[in-house]
């Protein structure tokens, strides 16, 4: 038997949250479903400094809990679960969570999020667990007084080589370019760190090592005149090369970009099925900031409200 609900969630980042907290607040008795992080992206990074009402910054646990806790306040139902399967042909919708139970749901709000990606090195696989990751908050702690890797030239990159240079001896940073792409206060920190080496026009093209990754082969200024191999000795890979948005699952039935960013329609979360909206980074290539998911969420909620009232419901 399957569930009926007015309003589910997927997803329980910043956007979804807030969607619940709005679609609470008007009444619809959100339904949301963690997914398969709870919390979402914020809650692997480390302090977050400017997201506005904070002067003394937070950490992305502690936000994510005070806005799971908001949204409960006003009705929502948070529930452990992944969406697995979708049916959007026609309303109400239909979504499979687990694999097993199946809710029945006048509106969706898709804030799935993104997840990161890796740069497809066979070895990435071989080392899983052993020195290759993707959080430097969730493993960073294994490689206290180490020498690790960070790849990526973003605000990511930045980040997590600043926080990884506070527990390992030393980080180098893999950059592609001859530039960091990260904003200039983030640039400035890396610089300035006696602990990171910045390693420009560098790729990575392998790993090494018996017992877990002992170094990686990368490549300088490869394609050039002056092309050099370099083999570095670390003890740790982190991959910060940007994510890959969460939408598999709803590839049949919504418009996506090339890269798989849900469409919404001019300036708000409407995707191409009625009572199905978008919120965050699931749908956002460009700004993926926790404030602006917050306030998509926000959008979300009020559009499905707004679509709601609209059929009498
Ligand atoms: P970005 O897309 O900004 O950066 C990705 C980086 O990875 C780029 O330097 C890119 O290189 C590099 N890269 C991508 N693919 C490869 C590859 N195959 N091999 C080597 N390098 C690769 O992603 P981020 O995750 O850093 O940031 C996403 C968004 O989140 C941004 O808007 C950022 O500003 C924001 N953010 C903000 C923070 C804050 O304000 N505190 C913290 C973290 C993120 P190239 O430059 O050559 O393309």
């Amino acid at each position: 038997m399957s569930e009926k609900v007015k309003c589910l969630i997927i997803g329980s980042g910043p956007a979804g949250f807030t969607a619940a907290i709005y679609a609470g607040r008007a009444n619809l008795s959100p339904v949301l479903y963690e997914g398969i992080q709870p919390g979402g992206q914020l809650t692997t990074t480390t302090e977050i400094e400017n997201f506005p009402g904070y002067p003394s910054g937070t950490t992305g646990v502690e936000m994510m809990e005070d806005l799971k806790k908001q949204s409960e306040r006003f009705g929502a139902d948070v529930r452990g679960g992944i969406a697995t399967a979708v049916d959007f042909s026609a309303a109400p919708y239909k979504v499979t969570i687990d694999g097993e139970k199946v809710i029945e749901t006048e509106t969706v709000i898709i804030s799935t999020g993104a997840s990161a990606k890796y740069l497809g090195l066979a070895d990435e696989q071989k080392y899983a667990g052993m020195g290759v990751s993707a959080c430097a908050t969730c493993d960073g702690f294994f490689y206290r007084k180490k020498t690790v890797a960070v790849v990526g030239g973003g605000d990511t990159a930045c980040e997590e080589a600043i926080y990884l240079a506070n527990l390992a001896s030393k980080v180098y940073l893999i950059v592609r370019k001859p530039f960091l792409r990260a904003s200039k206060i983030m640039q400035e920190r890396v610089m300035t760190n006696p602990k990171i080496e910045v390693l420009f026009e560098h790729e990575t093209e392998g790993l090494f090592g018996d017992n877990g990754v002992e170094g990686a082969h990368l490549v300088k200024r490869r394609g050039q005149a002056d092309e050099e191999k370099v083999d570095i000795a670390i003890d740790g890979f982190f991959l910060a090369i940007g994510h890959k948005p969460n939408t598999d699952i709803f590839k049949p039935y919504l418009k996506l970009d090339e890269v798989g960013y849900i469409i919404t329609e001019n300036g708000t979360s409407k995707t191409n099925v009625p009572g199905v909206f978008a919120a965050g980074d699931v749908a956002d290539p460009v700004y993926r900031q926790a404030i602006t998911a917050a306030g998509s969420g926000c959008k979300a909620a009020i559009d499905a409200e707004r679509y709601l009232s609209e059929l009498g419901h």
